[in-house]
């Protein structure tokens, strides 16, 4: 099953402890739709400024991503500008310029308005709100949002968060949304909100997911070398989203599998900067880590 997708495709300059990079390939739609092109079909929607090279749209093409909904317009692409301290879990945002960004009012192509599958990636509230209206029937609507939004357009996200199934968010970005320090409170609060499940995502020390009766622990895959977090909470949702959609299952097993799977695909990202280690994963590296992580936390049957 395909998933329809609207998020920002950028130029990040990105600066850690270990190197950095300027105007490489980056944002959210753009993590998303090649974490979730390794398990499904992926229809991105976003835009794209007269400066975006060829080379970027053919990476995106090499990955079998249909960018029917990827506009260019005149004027600079998005950028954005982050730091990593050596706590890396958390960036700093230097700058943002949304530039196409900010006249942006996406029509959807026909084919996509039939979509079972949404992903509303980290963007303007009131932009994923007009995507998800030219949907006809979906089955599931994810969401994912930043300090960014929630500060910024915190009427317009609570408006889109209505009509969302499952909310992927970070553990600050979850306390700073139901403004409650105790994460356990904070989840109980925004569950309120709209969302039936919500992912919190917790960069080395995993994922949590909460649901009205259950909560589920998955560990972050155990990395020597973390390079550049960049990408990873939406590489993270394009791992889980993709898993879901090719799986179909949407019972607790399937979200807990997929979760494993996001979180999986997200060590990846990590090891590099930009999107260069998706470039040349395969599967067979994916299920192999797959297959770890479950190892990690196995205590039932032994001795
Ligand atoms: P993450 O997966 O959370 O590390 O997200 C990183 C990506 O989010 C970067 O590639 C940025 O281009 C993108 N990004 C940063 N700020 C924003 C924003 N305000 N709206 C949309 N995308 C953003």
């Amino acid at each position: 099953m395909s998933i329809l997708v609207v998020g920002s495709v950028a130029f990040d300059s990105v600066e850690t402890p270990f190197g950095k990079v300027t105007e490489a390939l980056g944002g959210s739609g753009t993590y998303f739709s090649t974490a979730a092109s390794f398990f499904t079909p992926v229809n991105l929607v976003a835009v794209i400024g007269a400066d975006f090279p060829e080379e970027h749209i053919a990476f995106l093409r090499s990955r079998h991503i249909d960018l029917a909904g990827l506009q260019r317009a005149a004027g600079r692409t998005f950028r954005w500008q982050g730091r990593y301290g050596y706590d890396l879990n958390e960036a700093e945002t230097l700058d943002t310029q949304l530039n196409v960004f900010s006249d942006f009012s996406p029509q959807l192509p026909e084919g996509y308005r039939d979509a079972e599958f949404v992903f509303l990636a980290n963007i303007d509230p009131e932009l994923q709100l007009e995507v998800l209206k030219q949907v006809r029937r979906p089955r599931l609507v994810a969401c994912d949002t930043m300090n960014f939004w929630i500060a910024g357009k915190r009427q317009a996200l609570l408006e889109t968060l209505q009509h969302v199934d499952i909310l992927v968010i970070n553990e600050g970005e979850a306390r700073q949304l139901a403004e409650e320090p105790n994460l356990i409170r904070a989840a109980r609060r925004i569950l309120g909100m709209g969302p039936r499940t919500l992912v919190v995502k917790r960069g080395e020390y995993g994922v949590l997911m909460f649901s009205e009766h259950s909560v589920f622990a998955a560990p972050a895959y155990p990395l020597e070398s973390v390079f550049d977090p960049t990408g990873a909470g939406d590489t993270f949702a394009g791992g889980f989203l993709g898993h879901l959609a090719a799986n179909g299952n949407l019972e607790e097993g399937g979200l807990r599998q997929a979760i494993v799977f996001g979180s999986v695909m997200a060590s990846f990202t990590v090891e590099d900067f930009s999107l260069n280690r998706l470039r040349s994963l395969d599967y067979a590296e994916l299920e192999e880590r797959y297959t770890r992580v479950k190892l990690l936390t196995d205590f039932s049957g032994l001795s």
